[in-house]
């Protein structure tokens, strides 16, 4: 049988489940999730193409993974409205807007206004205790409110995915997932320009 040798970087699910159960014990690893908001950007900008997504997303693979190989998906087609244009670019100006507001947050924290409160907010609504993940570190108490929000940012968006990866098909995420809306926008600006 002529298998195809794996690359490396087709395990990246593997770092997506590491990922959230290093912030379960610590949250100062959350920082370590703006790897995959930073490389997507810079692929798309420096390359003009969707390598990260097509190849080295481990959310990605982590649906597929759970998707078809664990048969966890329906894999019916999900509604037009989730991959058209407008729900698109809405929930990227949602998402964006969200994150935002988390650094705010994160300001608040840093300029002495507010305190440090260990608790995640799933859904960007239900607040979930979790002061077992910090007990203060060599870092300022700003570095882990950033950490609490950005593991809350990542652990919603995934569990949307999960949602949506159950009810329809394995990667219905992708279809409107902000950084893939972010990097398609990119690339099709880049290859206009050509
Ligand atoms: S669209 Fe989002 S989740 Fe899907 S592969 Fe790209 S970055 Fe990963």
């Amino acid at each position: 049988m002529n298998r195809k040798k794996k690359h490396w970087y087709q395990y990246l699910w593997i770092w997506s489940i590491l990922y959230f159960a290093l912030g379960f014990f610590n949250i100062l690893f959350a920082w370590l999730g703006m790897i995959d908001f930073i490389l997507p950007l810079i692929f798309a900008i420096v390359g003009g193409n969707k390598w990260f997504c097509n190849n080295m997303c481990g959310r990605g693979q982590l649906f597929w993974v759970l998707g078809r190989d664990l048969k966890c998906s329906r894999r019916k087609p999900a509604p037009k409205w989730l991959s058209s244009k407008w729900f698109r670019y809405g929930f990227l100006a949602f998402f964006l807007t969200m994150f935002g507001n988390m650094v705010f947050q994160t300001y608040l924290v840093f300029s002495g206004a507010e305190s440090l409160k260990k608790a995640i907010k799933l859904f960007w609504t239900f607040k979930v205790p979790w002061h077992w993940a910090y007990n203060g570190s060599i870092f300022p108490d700003w570095v882990a409110k950033f950490g609490f929000g950005f593991y809350s940012l990542m652990l919603t968006s995934t569990l949307i995915g999960l949602i949506v990866m159950v009810l329809y098909r394995e990667r219905t995420w992708c279809t409107f997932c902000p950084m893939g809306t972010m990097t398609q926008g990119i690339c099709q600006l880049k290859n206009k320009e050509k």
